[in-house]
């Protein structure tokens, strides 16, 4: 259940409930974020009538949940979230479009992805600094020095900035440089980060894990609003099946089925979902059509010295491409153009 106090509620009112709460046998904790004030409660349904907490002062609304993630339920919030990333709105009609490279390698590569991503239409700059890599003997990352290359080309170009952490360390370097925090797919169950990154006040890029449900991907969602930060935006990025043509395979019916379960924006990660470049475009379309909020695309001013996915990064030429016919088929989508000139 959930409780949604009135904006104007003081800590008395908010008390009073709690401790109603604590008597019937009930958990309780509070969500204060900066819009609203929203305790969640668990115990047994059975006391909810007597329980009778609309009567209580500053209460402004209670809802019986019966799925396991609450706050991300559209249960709770009925319209979509819209969350503002530097300007670039996620959850509104247009698509973001996220663009740059799987990581930052030099101040000269990342100036020059983010001088294309820029170009081509994109409002956020992508790049990863401490790289999640299968083996310990491949990049790493440049750190805090890619942190830095990143926020100023970024800077340059009029781009907000995402980039990945992997654990608080990371976290708390990475808020001194971007806008958006990334949870990549390995660290969509931790726990401890997905803590830390709902107290850090700033929006979260949280991609599908591996081997992930969409119950269990929600309930990660959960753990970071729980803690106070309702700026979540959920990132379909695949998911490991027994094809080996693709990497992973892109699950597109996750962007409908999310959407009608939770308020989240979602978005659609095609260079990880497919890890080919030839799959990255029409794959985009396919996200759009299926009603994907925006896109993360991997981007490299040389895809063939990349010291990461380059076989899934797309020739800066082809962003501009891609981006151009995303611009067309959102028109398309939101009524403003005939599909006969797509
Ligand atoms: C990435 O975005 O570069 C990345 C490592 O993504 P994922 O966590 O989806 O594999
Ligand atoms: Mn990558």
């Amino acid at each position: 259940m959930v409780i949604v106090m009135d904006v104007n509620a003081g800590e008395a009112e908010v008390n009073a409930v709690k401790d109603k709460l604590t008597g019937f046998g009930f958990q309780s904790y509070l969500i204060k974020g900066v819009k609203r004030i929203v305790i969640g409660a668990v115990g047994d349904r059975k006391s909810l009538k007597v329980l009778n907490l609309e009567t209580l002062p500053g209460v402004k609304e209670v809802i019986s949940i019966m799925k396991p993630f609450k706050l991300v339920s559209r249960e709770v919030h009925e319209s979509n979230t819209c969350i503002d990333v530097k300007g670039s709105v996620f959850g509104e009609s247009e698509p973001v479009l996220i663009a740059g490279p799987c990581a930052v390698e030099s101040r000269e590569q990342i100036q020059a992805a983010a001088y294309h991503a820029a170009g081509a239409g994109a409002s956020i700059l992508r790049g990863g600094a401490y790289k999640p890599r299968t083996s310990p003997y491949s990049f790493q990352g440049l750190e805090e020095k890619g942190l830095e290359y990143m926020a100023e080309a970024a800077e340059q170009n009029g781009l907000a900035a995402v980039t990945e952490v992997m654990d608080e360390h990371s976290l708390e370097i990475a808020l001194n440089y971007v806008d958006m925090l990334q949870i990549g797919t390995r660290n969509m169950q931790n726990f401890k980060l997905l803590k830390a990154v709902g107290r850090c006040g700033k929006p979260v890029l949280l991609k599908r894990g591996l081997s992930a449900t969409v119950e269990e991907w929600l309930m990660s969602a959960e753990y970071i609003l729980s803690e106070g930060n309702p700026d979540v935006v959920l990132c379909e990025r695949g998911i490991r099946s027994f094809e080996k043509y693709t990497r992973n395979t892109l699950d597109l019916s996750a962007v409908p089925l999310v959407k009608e379960l939770s308020h989240l924006p979602v978005i659609v990660d095609p260079s990880h979902g497919t890890g080919k470049r030839e799959l990255v475009s029409p794959m985009s379309m396919a996200a759009i059509a299926a009603g994907a909020d925006g896109l993360i695309i991997e981007m490299h001013p040389e895809p063939m010295e990349a010291l990461s996915d380059g076989p899934q990064s797309l020739y800066p030429e082809e962003m501009y491409t891609l981006a151009g016919k995303i611009e067309e088929l959102s028109r398309v989508i939101n009524g403003k153009l005939s599909p006969a000139v797509v």
